[in-house]
């Protein structure tokens, strides 16, 4: 049976950064991505990140992806694309179906000596009437389409949130040619930054607070071609009478991100529910360790944050596995994963940050009341 001495699953940010840190310390390390390129959402985010010059302010997604790429490369990473991680089993055998294309796989299983999972976020439905019909996507399904495949997903766009997914998406769908026809928002105010609104307000995209969307209505291929929206009372329901008809075929939903974590699932690891993080989360300690000795998690998996939190946290991931191999010496991994924490908690500052930080904190005390340590199953 193949072997390796980590298994990194996910190509984002977070794995990337994992496998750079194992690789430079000497691991013999696999990625595996069940995506065509690596880089997980880095690829699809054209625009400028914001923040401090240690952390990329000004560069764009794009630019740190083909940045981490080289580092791999560089660190000796192997990547397989087209890999999707099926399963984890006991002995940390990693069963990876590899697409081989022309409808052909290949089912691989891999025998790990630590794991590493980063798989990132899905997106969150909103179900309302025609929520099924071809034309209704999430944001991000639209979104690469447009910046990765270079496809539009529509002609004319009603964007479902206002949080900054929904503002940035819609610049970029209107960047590549597709009228957005409005941005409906079921909270009182705006969600996302009030840089990426303006713009989309200064292009003329009126953005409806308090309301939701009903219907999606159909042709006689089942395909949107009207958009119902309506306001909405306290609670968020529809108020009959106040109903606007907007044309439009295609319907792209923005209402947040869950941690994708069906693998450490598997594997039983412990799991803590964070509202604040999207949901359901494997708990972990300062090695970003689950429950579950040798197995790690980093990124969005372990709480929707953004790129910069994932790449710091893929770093702690890829130092603490080495270093369980031996391959760097307690003081040295202890002094880099300290900085990177550092790092991490100026990250989580400001008005949103300080609530990711303060729940971060939390998870950390939950493992460490609930499991102590990590143990074998
Ligand atoms: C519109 C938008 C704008 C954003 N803008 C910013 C910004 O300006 N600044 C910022 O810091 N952050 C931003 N973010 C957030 C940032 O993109 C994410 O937080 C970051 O990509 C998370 O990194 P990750 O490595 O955890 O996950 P991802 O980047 O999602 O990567 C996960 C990878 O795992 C793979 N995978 C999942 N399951 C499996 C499996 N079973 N087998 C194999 N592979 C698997 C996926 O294919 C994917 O490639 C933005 C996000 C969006 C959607």
């Amino acid at each position: 049976m193949l072997s390796r001495d980590i298994v990194i699953i996910g190509a984002g940010p977070a794995g990337l950064a994992a496998s750079i840190e194992a690789g430079k310390a000497g691991a013999d390390v696999l990625v595996a991505d069940l995506n065509m390129k690596p880089g997980g959402q880095l690829f699809k985010q054209i625009h400028k990140f914001f923040g401090s010059s240690e952390h990329h302010s000004g560069t764009r997604g794009t630019d740190i992806g083909i940045r981490l790429l080289k580092e791999a490369e560089n660190a000796g990473v192997e990547i397989w694309l087209r890999s999707a991680v099926i399963g984890i089993f006991p002995g940390n055998k990693v069963a990876i179906r590899k697409d081989l294309g022309d409808g052909k796989t290949e089912l691989i299983t891999l025998l790990a000596k630590k794991i590493i999972m980063a798989t990132g976020a899905s997106e969150n439905v909103v179900r309302f009437k025609g929520w099924t019909s071809p034309g209704v996507m999430g944001a991000g399904a639209a979104q690469t389409m447009v910046n990765v495949n270079h496809v539009k997903p529509g002609k004319k766009i009603v964007m479902v949130g206002s949080g900054n997914v929904g503002l940035i998406v819609s610049y970029q769908l209107m960047q590549a040619g597709c009228e957005v026809v409005a941005v409906v928002e079921a909270a009182p105010g705006i969600g996302g930054y009030a840089v990426h609104a303006a713009k989309i307000c200064r292009a003329g995209v009126p953005i409806y607070t308090k309301h939701t969307v009903v219907e999606a209505v159909t042709d006689e291929d089942g395909c949107v071609k009207e958009v119902v929206i309506a306001e909405v009372d306290g609670k968020f329901n529809p108020v009959a009478g106040t109903e606007k008809r907007l044309e439009a075929d295609t319907v792209t939903i923005a209402a947040g991100l869950k941690p994708v974590v069906e693998l450490p699932r598997l594997l039983n690891c412990d799991f803590s529910y964070h509202g604040l993080f999207g949901g359901w989360i494997p708990l972990h300690n300062k090695n970003m360790e689950t429950s579950v000795a040798g197995i790690y998690v980093a990124g969005d998996s372990t709480g929707v944050e953004e790129a910069n939190t994932a790449l710091e946290e893929g770093r702690i991931a890829g130092i603490a596995a080495a270093e369980s191999l031996g391959l760097i010496p307690a003081d040295r991994a202890d002094a880099r994963k300290k900085e990177i924490w550092g790092r991490l908690e100026s990250l989580r500052m400001g008005p949103f940050g300080e609530k990711r930080l303060k729940g971060k904190e939390a998870i950390l005390k939950e493992y460490k009341e609930r499991i102590g340590l990590p143990s074998v199953r």
